[in-house]
């Protein structure tokens, strides 16, 4: 059975105080089921968030990001070991925003995610295409490229830890979201990419999550589909209301299934 996971990205927003009202208002309302919530604080309070959800049953925590060396000269970076010491279990690599504004390419998010499963760390890996891309009809091969050149590169014991979330780009932040129909499309042709290359157990087993401007108003629908395993959220991940009904969402869904 796959988890169904609902992850938050709360990109560069929220001071430590903020954050910490944020998490405690969703970690008082929200009901998992078996639903995952992961949240996805800045570095300067993801350990105070990880300690707030210590001991609550279906809560983690993810770094947004994290360095590939082991530790070193890297001004202003975070290693995959710090993130360990702090118990935090999970880190996002290969967002679109890391690749456009600070250049990650394919061989450095192989190397991050290679970093962070060594040091035991769950992976979230995005991908997603740009709307010229899609315009042009390529964007399914240009998707399973993007997993191709990374983490289907790993081992099928390394990639039992990873988690991929399909975010286009022209549905992150735009208030456009991908229609349930797209997202499914996608997340099928994925699940049979990761078949063909790590085999039919771990297909069966990756969650698969939608990113791209979900809100109440439209996560039933897309978790609805049969190859959607949850979200990554960002704008909505802010407002605990926001993602306490995207929770509830997942739950029912998840229960459904
Ligand atoms: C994201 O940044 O991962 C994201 C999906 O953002 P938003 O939900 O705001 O589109």
């Amino acid at each position: 059975m796959r988890k169904f996971i609902v992850a938050g990205n709360w990109k560069m927003n929220t001071t430590p105080k903020e954050g910490k009202t944020l998490a405690k208002a969703v970690l008082k309302k929200a009901k998992l089921g078996k639903v995952k919530v992961i949240f996805g604080p800045p570095f300067t309070h993801l350990d105070k968030i990880q300690r707030l959800i210590k001991g609550r049953k279906g809560f983690a925590t993810a770094a947004q990001n994290m360095h590939q060396a082991d530790s070193g000269a890297y001004t202003g970076e975070i290693s995959a070991d710090m993130i360990r010491a702090i118990g935090t279990k999970y880190v996002i690599i290969g967002h679109s925003e890391r690749r456009q504004y600070f250049k990650e390419t394919n061989a450095i998010l192989l190397a991050k995610t290679k970093k962070a499963l060594e040091n035991k760390r769950k992976v979230i890996f995005c991908c997603g295409e740009s709307l010229g891309t899609r315009e042009k009809g390529t964007h399914f091969q240009y998707v399973i490229r993007q997993l191709t050149s990374t983490i289907f590169k790993l081992s099928p014991e390394e990639f039992k830890d990873i988690i991929i979330a399909y975010e286009p780009i022209w549905a992150i932040g735009t208030g456009k979201t991908a229609s349930p129909e797209q997202a499914q499309d996608m997340h099928f042709a994925i699940r049979a990419a990761v078949k063909k290359k790590m085999g039919e157990k771990l297909a069966e087993k990756v969650s698969i999550l939608y990113g791209g401007s979900v809100k109440p108003a439209n996560a039933l629908e897309i978790f609805k589909q049969p190859d959607v395993d949850g979200g990554l959220v960002g704008g909505a991940a802010l407002n605990a209301d926001d993602f306490v009904k995207i929770i509830d969402a997942a739950r029912k869904t998840d229960m459904g299934r």
